[in-house]
This record gives structure tokens, sequence and C-alpha cells, in this order.
């Protein structure tokens, strides 16, 4: 409250009355911090990319492996995306993060390749910002050529809010990806604000099932998986494939399976994990 925000202004030496909460300016505190060292994290080569399988439900095998942003930073340790991401995105410096982030996936996917591994499609968040950066279509087509990544192993992931956001841009643009045999995934599909109508006009080929869903599918929220059921069904209409996300239990993947998901991505299959880690379940071809 505002008498403890004074209380601490006061102990930290400012004598000034404008009003804060201790929380907010805790938080800006914290935001600028993470700021400044996000700006020299690429150049002191912080970042790593860990994999996720994504696991055909029939046969148990892996389909693909999504790329999953981490911050090694020298003394914080680990830190999340859900902690950087979006200041990154604030900031602007999700544009080289992200160009980064496409490179690198697109190198692993060739080293992996290399190592005689069968390909697998290699999935790359992608925000709004950089979706909506005019070099975003040059800069990945650069990377494509330059790593020479089969463009048909790579699927873009968006969530709605990004592509309902300029619904004729990101037609064109998804146009464009297509063209070249890219993937186009829907992140998060059911916790976004977006239109079937238009949804049904872009060129999807995989739908992602939000965590939120599935965890409901063994709680009262969603006692007969009515909603999951239901993108499934929707996503087999319109020829998409349909991917569950955060799939943890043994319940959750028998209903998915039954119901016809194509296929699924969670900790029941394997948590992310780094390159090197991913290339031995990748051998196999199999994480569980
Ligand atoms: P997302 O794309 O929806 O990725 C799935 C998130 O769920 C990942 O969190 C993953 O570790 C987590 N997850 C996977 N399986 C399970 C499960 O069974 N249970 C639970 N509780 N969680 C599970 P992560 O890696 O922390 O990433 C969070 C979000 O940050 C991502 O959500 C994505 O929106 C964003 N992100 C990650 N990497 C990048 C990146 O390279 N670029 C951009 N722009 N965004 C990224
Ligand atoms: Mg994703
Ligand atoms: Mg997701
Ligand atoms: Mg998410």
């Amino acid at each position: 409250n505002a008498d403890t925000a004074m209380y601490h202004a006061k102990e930290h030496g400012r004598n000034n009355y404008q009003f804060f909460s201790h929380d907010m300016n805790t938080r800006a505190v914290e935001r600028q911090l993470i700021e400044n060292n996000l700006r020299r994290a690429l150049e002191s080569h912080e970042f790593r990319l860990h994999y996720q399988p994504k696991v055909d439900l029939k046969t148990n095998r892996i389909t693909g492996v999504e790329a999953l942003l981490r911050w090694e930073h020298p003394e914080w340790g680990l830190v999340l995306p859900e902690r950087f991401i979006m200041i990154a995105e604030e900031c602007g410096l999700i544009i080289p993060i992200g160009r980064w982030v496409l490179n690198e996936a697109c190198e692993q996917a060739v080293r992996w390749r290399n190592e005689g591994i069968s390909p697998v499609s290699i999935a790359v968040n992608v925000s709004a910002l950089e979706f909506r950066h005019r070099d975003f279509f040059e800069h990945a087509l650069a990377i494509l050529q330059t790593t020479g990544v089969d463009p048909t192993c790579l699927q873009l992931e968006l969530t709605e809010s990004v592509l309902m956001r300029d619904v004729a841009t990101s037609a064109t643009l998804l146009a464009q990806f297509k063209a070249m045999g890219v993937q186009i995934a829907v992140d998060d599909f059911g916790t976004g604000y977006s239109s079937l109508s238009y949804l049904n006009q872009f060129p999807i080929d995989v739908l992602k099932i939000d965590q939120s869903f599935v965890r409901a599918i063994d709680t009262a929220q969603d006692s007969d998986g009515g909603i999951v059921s239901a993108v499934i069904g929707m996503g087999k209409n319109l020829n998409q494939r349909v991917i569950a996300e955060g799939v943890e239990d043994a319940g959750q993947f028998a209903f998915l399976d039954a119901h016809g998901c194509n296929e699924g991505q969670g900790y029941f299959f394997s948590k992310p994990v780094n390159a090197g880690q991913m290339q031995a379940m990748l051998n196999t071809g199999a994480c569980i």
C-alpha cells in the first residue's frame, strides 16, 4: 500500500512524493535489470535452445521437436522465456534474438541430418513483433538458404492473436512461407481471440491445443474433455494435424488417442532437453 511504498522510498533515500507501490517499483527495477542484461546476452553467447519432442500418439514415434529458448545467465543461472520474452519484445531485442533462434534451430536440424538422423520437423516460436517485422520473410529465407535446411522440415508456431492482428498481412506472409514448403502451426489454440472463419482461410497445417485444455481433461472444469474433442474434430474437418500441448499423464494420453488426436507434446513424453539429449532420443526415434 501507499504507506509501505513511501516507507521504502524514504528508506532508500529518495526524497520525492511520487505515488508508487512497492510492487510496481520492484517490477520496474527488475524489468530494467533484465533489459540491460539482455542487451549483452546475444554477443556473450548466453542463449541456448532446448528441444521438446512431439510424439505420434499411435506409434509413439517422435515426429518433430519444438525449439525453446533458454537464457544461461552467468550469475542468475537458467532463465525461462516467461521472464524475458515480453521484455525483449517491448525493447525490440526480440528481433535479433528471434533471428538467432531461427538460425540456430535450422543449423541444428542440418547437424542432425548430417549425423544420419532421419529428418524430423523443427518448430520455432515466432512472436508478434518478429512476424510483423518488414524483413521477417527475407531474413527467414536467407537463413533457410545459408543453412541448407529442408524448408519442409521447418515449422513456424504462431499464436492466434499474432495471426489476427492484421489478417491481410498474415495471409500474404503465410502464403509466402507455404510456397517455400514451410509448415504453419497455431500455438496455444483456444486461448486467443480469433475468428474461426479467418483461421479457416489461412494455410494452417497444425493446431496445437493449449495445455490449459489438456489439463482440464481430467478435472471438473471440462469433465468429459468436450473442448479438446471439439478442437480435434475441427482440425480433422479442416485437414489440419492436431497436437495436444502439456500432456502430463497416461489418462490424458489415452483420452487424446481415443478421440483421434494425432500427436502429443509434454512432460509425459519428455521435458525440453538440450541438443545432445535430444539427439540421443532421435537416434532411437522414441522417448517412451
Ligand atoms: P509455448 O510455445 O506454448 O511452449 C510450450 C511451453 O510449455 C514451454 O515452456 C514448455 O517447456 C512447456 N511445457 C511443455 N510440456 C509441458 C507439460 O507437460 N506441462 C507443463 N506445465 N508445461 C509444459 P517454455 O519453454 O518456458 O516457454 C514458454 C513460452 O515462451 C512458449 O510457449 C513460447 O510462447 C515462448 N517461447 C519459448 N521459446 C521462444 C522463442 O525462441 N521465441 C519466442 N518468440 N518465444 C518463445
Ligand atoms: Mg510453441
Ligand atoms: Mg503453446
Ligand atoms: Mg504458450
